[in-house]
Parts: C-alpha cells; sequence; structure tokens
C-alpha cells in the first residue's frame, strides 16, 4: 500500500498531502468514481457544498470498509450560507450528506468580500471546531488583505487556505504569508484544470521523458516538493491511478526550477475579490 505523506498542521493535526477532489463530478456517478480512488489508495477526499456531491462521497465513504480514522474528509461552507447561525445550518447539512459524525477540514470557500461576512463566518467555524464536529478548520481563496483581517480580528490561525496554484499561478505573496503564520497551502487546480496547457509545456515534458513518467505525475510532484497539498480530479480510474503513482520518483533542482519558472499569473478561474 502507498504510503502518502502527510503535512502536519498548525493545530497539531496531520492531512495527507496527496488526495482526491470531486469538483464537476456528477453527483450521479460520484459514489462509483470516489469509490475507484478509495480503491486506488486515496484515503483524503476533497468536496463542497456548492458540487452537490456529498451525499455520493458519503455513500462511497460508508461502503468502503474503511475506517474512519484512516479518511480524510474536507467540505465548504458555501458563499449564501455565509454568516453565523446559517453557517451552522449549512454544516449540519454537509455532516447530514455526507453521513458522518464529524469532518476533518471545513473551509470558508471564497471570502466573498461585497458581503463582508467571512469574519462572521470565521467565528462560526471556530465554534464549530470547539464543539469536534470539524477537527481542523480553514479557509480558501483567501488573498492576503482578507487572511490578515482575520488574523486582526478572531482568534484562531486558519490550519490552511485552498488557492488555487499550479506553475502557471503560483501566488508568491499569498503562499509566502501563509507560511509565515503556520498556514498550509492546499493548491487547487494543480493541473491547471486542463484549461491552461501545462501537460504540453517543455519543460514538463522532458522531466516526464528523463523520468519514465507522465507530464502529469511531474506536475503533481513537483507540487509535493513545493510541500504543497494537492488532490486532482478525475473521472478515469486510469488518470486517478495514475497522479497516485508518483512515489517512486523525484525532481532535481534544476527540474524543479525549470518548472517554477513558469510562473505566467495564468489563472484559470475567477479572482477571489469578484467570486459572490
Ligand atoms: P485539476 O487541475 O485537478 O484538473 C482536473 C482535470 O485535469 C481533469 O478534469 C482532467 O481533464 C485533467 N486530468 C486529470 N488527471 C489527468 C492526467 N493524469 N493526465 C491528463 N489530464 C488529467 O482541477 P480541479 O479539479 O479544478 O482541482 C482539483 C480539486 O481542487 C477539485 O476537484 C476540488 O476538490 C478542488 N477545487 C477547489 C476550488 C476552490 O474554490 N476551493 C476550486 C476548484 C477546485
Amino acid at each position: 500500500m502507498t504510503q502518502v505523506p502527510e503535512v502536519k498542521l498548525n493545530d497539531g493535526r496531520a492531512i495527507p498531502q496527496l488526495g482526491f477532489g470531486v469538483f464537476k463530478v456528477d453527483p450521479a456517478e460520484t459514489e462509483r468514481i470516489v469509490t475507484d480512488a478509495l480503491e486506488i489508495g486515496y484515503r483524503h477526499i476533497d468536496t463542497a457544498r456548492i458540487y452537490g456531491n456529498e451525499s455520493g462521497v458519503g455513500r462511497a465513504l460508508a461502503a468502503s470498509g474503511v475506517p474512519r480514522d484512516e479518511l480524510f474528509v474536507t467540505t465548504k461552507l458555501w458563499n449564501d450560507d455565509q454568516g453565523t447561525q446559517s453557517a451552522f445550518d449549512a454544516f449540519d447539512r454537509s455532516l447530514d450528506q455526507l453521513g458522518l459524525d464529524e469532518v476533518d477540514l471545513y473551509l470558508i470557500h471564497w471570502p466573498a468580500p461585497a458581503r463582508d461576512r467571512y469574519v462572521d463566518s470565521w467565528r462560526a467555524l471556530e465554534a464549530i471546531r470547539e464543539s469536534g464536529r470539524a477537527r481542523s478548520i480553514g479557509v480558501s481563496n483567501f488573498l492576503v488583505p482578507h487572511l490578515e483581517r482575520l488574523l486582526a480580528e478572531t482568534s484562531v490561525v486558519p490550519a490552511v487556505d485552498q488557492i488555487e496554484l499550479h506553475p502557471a499561478h503560483q501566488q508568491p505573496a499569498t503562499v509566502a504569508f501563509a507560511r509565515e503564520h503556520g498556514i498550509a497551502i492546499e493548491a487547487w487546480g494543480p493541473l491547471g484544470q486542463g484549461k491552461y496547457p501545462l501537460l504540453e509545456l517543455p519543460e514538463v515534458t522532458a522531466a516526464a521523458e528523463a523520468h519514465g513518467k507522465t507530464p502529469a505525475q511531474v506536475v503533481i510532484r513537483w507540487h509535493l516538493q513545493r510541500g504543497n497539498i494537492v488532490f486532482p480530479k478525475s473521472n478515469r480510474r486510469e488518470r486517478m491511478a495514475e497522479n497516485f503513482d508518483v512515489f517512486d520518483f523525484a525532481l532535481d533542482e534544476v527540474e524543479m526550477a525549470a518548472i517554477t519558472a513558469l510562473e505566467r499569473e495564468g489563472r484559470v478561474s475567477a479572482h477571489p475579490d469578484e467570486v459572490e
């Protein structure tokens, strides 16, 4: 069985550095796809209320027979549910959909600054963590100003910030701020969501050829060696297996530097200040 490295969080807990994400996984297919992922060996699943597939994730987890303490499950508070009571209610609905008594990680999905509710929402997440029903709490798509405000106005430092991050969009300012404050970085869209032609760039394909691996494996390896937590998504079992088979090689310094030099401000999704 592949041993996935763990990243230690600032609350003393640990998270498997490689997991499986289910954004845009059809709710009707989620149980089958997450079952495939668990059979391959993934133990960390990243979902969200807005994905509409928490119940399929929950059914796959329940049917798998994998002991609960070997699983790491993340879900997220959607923008419409930001606030205090609305966050408590949304969290209850997520637990219910997942069929779990607690999640490992609960995140505020977007700062949605025009709503001006992320500080209230964070206080609700602090209370949820206190209750033991979310073992860790964090944020997603928070940039430095959003993180600064949380740190100034609340008491728990987020365990993670889950941001769009891949070689063409590395968000150095957010990453540096997070590292300075002990906030682990989760990289969403680690492969550029297939929108940015990362897997065709010569820096990536040359490293893939040199190691007898695929371009996707090279990019995942780059993330792992940078210390990022990743959960690439695929509906296809052979690609899920490919994306998990990244622990038998390492990129050398020259290969790492060549891929790091691919930074292009190549954001594939909306700017966090614009998502409401
Ligand atoms: P990703 O970078 O993982 O790209 C997924 C796409 O890459 C697949 O649909 C497929 O087309 C392609 N792909 C996957 N494996 C491949 C392989 N081996 N070879 C070639 N192509 C391959 O993008 P993502 O799914 O958006 O991000 C991963 C996870 O991050 C999501 O599933 C979700 O859990 C999370 N996420 C979070 C947010 C957020 O706002 N917090 C936003 C988007 C995604």
